[in-house]
């Protein structure tokens, strides 16, 4: 298996690169996003063979079509040190709750953090471990969160080998439980700090610690975000997952709907789908950040400002942009990267926009590629939390929330609606309580953690500061 970038217009084959090459890269150097060359395709029989299997072998099969290069044998052991009950709660990893006939939520959230980007971030630590040892170097992950990416990617790599995490977020601006989780990680290679200032603020310091060459190069600064192709591929798991559950032959097809924000999670299944999983429909949801629900209703893609980016309830889907979403139009437009490239490098930047409306691709995106979306507000979370306890006796968090309430609306008979549960609701307590009157359950492992010891530094943003930190670490 070889990997593309988005904007390449033909790849000479020297350039394709190898999966543990791309691993630790973010952009391709063309400021594209790395694909697989071709999904492979898997046929009914093996389909039949997988559905038996634990979900660490099952990650196994998966994973092996996508990266050539790490030994069956590693490949196999990393899947079975990552995917294990004492980390994600259940045997079945990812069981699916019934709420009624037909309609089921997908539970991605009972790892370290709660939140489903522990279902790659994990498998990321392992796989940067296994490979940072192989090559004998160090990474410095420099990042910032306004909450579930940081603390997922500091849960994965506390305490590796090879890897320290620089993690800002804005002081005061995190939720105490999310604040909470951060800060009483105690690792000598995990460095919270605390920003006083925006998430903005946060993000210029690391694009000007990362705009630095040299600084970068020198301390070997990298990323866990979302563009990481091996966390796309690791998600992919949970499709298949979550379809052996609902179903009991290969004959049956399934819908997902996916809270969506940098759209990594439903591109997943988009990637899913194209391998041959027996996906009807992928339904997109939003919150009042509807970027994507815009694109699927009109064929517009329009990034948003500031000014029009809402602070909501389901803070980890608040978006301006969805740093994804060039995966799937690279695919939707026949794997065009010459247009892909102008749509996302030229168009995008200038305008801020681009308009598939009149593209006689468009229609593909649901007639072809199964996309469906919606959009969920405040007031629709609200309803539909109280709704769903109401009816089935479930609490579910904001996120899972939005996604609830579009699924309702493309619901088909006889093909059952998977909803992906994204969060656990004791993240977002405040929206529950304004729901429900009452405080979410707390997972035990969780009590009381607001009074654990706290490892934070308050930190301007100042870019000097920032790199004298990395540069006294790394000494
Ligand atoms: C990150 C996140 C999302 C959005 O996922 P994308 O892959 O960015 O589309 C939704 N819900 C929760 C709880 C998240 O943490």
């Amino acid at each position: 298996m070889r990997y593309i970038s988005t904007r390449a217009s033909k790849t000479p084959a020297l350039e394709r690169k190898r999966f543990c090459e791309i691993l630790l890269e973010g952009l391709a150097p063309d400021g594209g996003l790395y694909l697989p060359e071709a999904y492979p395709q898997v046929d009914d029989a093996t389909l039949t063979r997988w559905r038996g299997l634990s979900y660490a072998d099952l990650a196994f099969e998966i994973l092996s079509l996508y990266v050539d290069d790490i030994p069956a044998d590693d490949l196999r052991a990393l899947c079975h040190k990552t995917y294990t009950a004492a980390v994600f709660g259940t045997a079945a990893i990812v069981p699916l709750k019934k709420l009624e006939d037909g309609l089921y939520l997908e539970a991605l959230s009972n790892g370290p953090t709660l939140a489903f980007k522990d279902m790659a971030m994990q498998l990321l630590g392992n796989l940067f471990e296994y490979e940072l040892a192989r090559r004998g170097e160090e990474l410095n992950i420099f990042g910032a969160t306004s909450g579930d990416t940081g603390s997922a990617a500091e849960y994965a790599m506390r305490g590796k080998k090879g890897v320290r995490v620089f993690m800002t977020s804005p002081d005061g601006r995190m939720s105490p439980f999310q604040q909470a989780q951060m800060f009483s990680l105690l690792d000598d290679n995990i460095y919270n700090i605390a920003i006083t200032g925006v998430f903005d603020d946060c993000q210029d310091l690391v694009k000007a610690v990362s705009g630095d060459l040299e600084f970068k190069r020198k301390y070997k600064i990298g990323t866990v975000n979302s563009i990481n192709w091996a966390r796309l591929m690791a998600q992919v798991v949970y499709y298949f997952a979550g379809y052996f559950q609902a179903t009991q032959t290969n004959a049956e097809r399934v819908s997902f709907t996916v809270p969506s924000g940098n759209f990594g999670n439903v591109c997943a299944g988009h990637v899913a789908r194209m391998m041959g999983l027996p996906i009807s429909q992928l339904v997109v949801a939003t919150n009042e950040n509807d970027v994507l629900d815009e694109f699927f209703r009109t064929g517009v893609y329009r990034v948003r400002g500031t000014a029009d980016t809402h602070e909501t309830s389901s803070p980890s889907m608040d978006i301006s942009k969805a740093s994804n979403f060039e995966r799937f139009v690279f695919d939707l437009l026949g794997r065009d990267g010459e247009r892909t490239a102008d749509l996302f490098g030229t168009q995008v930047p200038r305008q801020g926009r681009f308009d598939l409306g009149a593209d006689p691709a468009f229609a593909q995106a649901a007639s072809r590629y199964g996309f469906a979306s919606g959009k969920s507000t405040h007031q629709d979370r609200l309803a539909t939390i109280l709704e769903t306890w109401k009816n089935y006796g479930v609490v579910v968090d904001t996120h899972t929330a939005d996604g609830l309430k579009v699924a309702k609306e493309h619901r088909h008979p006889g093909v059952p609606m998977l909803v992906l549960e994204t969060a656990l609701p004791i993240k977002f307590a405040a929206t529950i309580v304004e729901a429900l009157g009452r405080e979410p359950e707390r997972p035990s492992k969780f009590a009381g953690i607001e009074a654990l010891p706290k490892k934070v530094r308050v930190m301007a943003a100042d870019v000097q500061a920032i790199k004298d930190l990395i540069a006294h670490a790394c000494a």
